[in-house]
């Protein structure tokens, strides 16, 4: 089966079919691992979001009326096609991020997972229930589908992030609209045809494309009930702010400074290759890199020496090719930020052990790469501490002792993801008890929780209640409404003034 992505314009799939739409700007998607651009995306329109919302509001009642039981067959069946085709859907993603294709192929899988777990509806939408609360009277709870609900996601996950989304709303009975990155659309595109493939009926779901100008289209439109947002922080709260203020549900993820505590009683083997895999895998371009190393006591002086070894000699190419650890930088816009913050952070007096500045990959001489930096002596007052890079930059912290590091991370302003290693099962619980970060591993680097688990940050890295997937995200997108119920044969009669109570 060949993708939706051949021919030369990435456009919008609207009401079960490809779309032009209205819009006349495009935008070029790059190869990030060779600099050059071989198709256009086609920019939607607010009259493009009308035209979605319109298609996924009739397609509503009668997919809100499909038994949950068979809601999950037609993911039972996008679940089998996804495993299918996932080395294509891998291919694609490696094509327009960089990532390479080993750690694109891990994303479809973590994607998969999520898709697997919505295959379980039926048991997640069993409402409470509770016989005779007052005598002849039963009162239950049920969870109805929200309506048309909306995902808006970012470059640096096209697979997983939607995937985060749209199957737990599909499978609860919502139809859906998703507005994936400009950087990497292609992905959305391919799994709306193989959801068009496992039996969804057309309006279910759709993909316009898009910028700015869709996004406040998707956050003003008054038929869409409900908006899940991932991506940058200030966007995030843009989004929840505006969202809320149309009367929309919203939760937005943001973005994240994930710190990892390396006790002086660590593995310091394991450490360093947590810290090593963690920091530059996926060119440090996940909400749950690790970004600060927080070196408790004499961790340093032991391990960054053995950091700057591994750092220096990253095998950094492009990501097609089997043997590359790290690929480039999603843009040429990305690459310079991320240099331009290693430029702040000498400045700035941080000890900078490598540079990756300036990496050159022979045969990709136009492609965005940058290699592994490495910073020592970082101090919290920095830009280089207080802001998200988003790149594969990995700043060591000093600390005292533990007190200090949890103080540290628990000040910070972002709270996604931590770890922390140790072989102290004291200090682990307590790391786990007291440290104000939403997803916390033990000698975990990155412990993006499983699907039925729901993922979310604390602080600013979330606006909002409820978590992404998992029973959160049934909650999410789904309102309880509660029954209360007696039948005729009842022998009380008469108004009742007072406030009902059980008899
Ligand atoms: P981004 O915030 O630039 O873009 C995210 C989405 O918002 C895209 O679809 C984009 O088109 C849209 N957007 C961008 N600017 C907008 C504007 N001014 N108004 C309305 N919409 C706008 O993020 P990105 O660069 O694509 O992704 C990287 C960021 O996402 C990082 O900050 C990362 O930490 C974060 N992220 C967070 C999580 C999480 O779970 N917390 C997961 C993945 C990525």
């Amino acid at each position: 089966m060949q993708p939706y992505t051949d021919s030369a314009d990435v456009v919008h799939f609207i009401g079960g079919k490809i779309e032009r739409g209205t819009g006349d700007r495009t935008q070029a998607i790059f190869n990030p691992a060779t600099g050059a651009s071989a198709r256009r995306l086609v920019l939607g329109e607010a009259s493009d979001v009308d035209t979605a919302v319109a298609s996924a509001k009739a397609a509503f009642p009668a997919w809100r009326d499909t038994p949950p039981i068979r809601r999950a067959r037609v993911m039972l069946r996008f679940l089998e096609l996804m495993n299918r085709h996932a080395d294509e859907l891998a291919a694609i993603i490696t094509a327009e991020h960089g990532k390479v294709f080993t750690d694109a192929q891990g994303e479809v899988a973590r994607g998969i997972d999520v898709i697997e777990f919505a295959c379980g509806i039926p048991q997640l939408l069993k409402g409470d229930y509770t016989e005779q609360v007052s005598r002849g009277m039963d009162n239950w709870t049920l969870r109805q589908p929200l309506g048309v609900v909306a995902g808006i996601t970012p470059f640096n996950f096209p697979c997983m992030v939607p995937c985060w989304m749209f199957p737990v709303a599909l499978a609860s009975g919502c139809t859906f609209i998703l507005k994936p990155s400009e950087r990497d659309p292609s992905a959305s595109l391919f799994m709306a045809r193989l959801l068009k493939e496992a039996g969804l009926p057309d309006g279910v779901f759709n993909v316009v494309q898009g910028d700015k100008v869709v996004v406040d289209a998707l956050l003003a439109h008054r038929d869409v009930k409900a908006v899940s947002f991932v991506g940058s922080t200030p966007i995030a709260n843009y989004i929840y702010e505006t969202g809320a203020k149309h009367g929309k549900r919203v939760q937005a993820l943001g973005g994240a400074k994930n710190h990892m505590v390396v006790m002086p009683d660590a593995d310091l083997d394991q450490a360093v290759d947590a810290l090593i895999g963690a920091g530059y895998g996926s060119a440090g371009e996940r909400c749950m890199a690790i970004s600060v190393a927080v070196l408790v006591g004499d961790v340093a002086d032991k391990i960054i020496p053995r950091l700057a070894e591994r750092a220096r000699n990253l095998v950094v190419k492009n990501g097609m090719e089997l043997d590359a650890e790290m690929g480039p930088i999603v843009t040429r816009q990305a690459l310079e930020r991320i240099e331009g913050y290693i430029e702040t952070g000498v400045k700035e007096g941080a000890k900078l052990v490598v540079d990756g500045r300036g990496y050159k990959v022979p045969g990709h001489e136009d492609g965005f790469f940058t290699g592994g930096t490495l910073f020592d002596n970082v101090t919290p007052e920095m830009r280089i501490y207080r802001e998200e890079i988003f790149g594969p930059v990995l700043a060591c912290v000093r600390v005292k002792d533990f007190s200090d590091a949890v103080q540290l991370i628990n000040d910070h302003e972002f709270g996604n993801g931590v770890a922390c290693f140790t072989r102290d099962g004291n200090v682990a619980r307590e790391f786990g008890r007291q440290i104000e970060v939403g997803m916390v591993g033990i000698n975990v680097p990155i412990p993006v929780p499983m699907a039925w688990h729901g993922f979310g940050g604390w602080k600013r890295s979330l606006f909002g209640d409820m978590h992404a997937y998992g029973e959160e995200g049934v909650r999410f997108y789904t309102k309880q409404k509660s029954i209360m119920q007696r039948w005729p044969e009842s022998t009380e009669k008469g108004a009742e003034f007072t406030m009902p109570v059980a008899k």
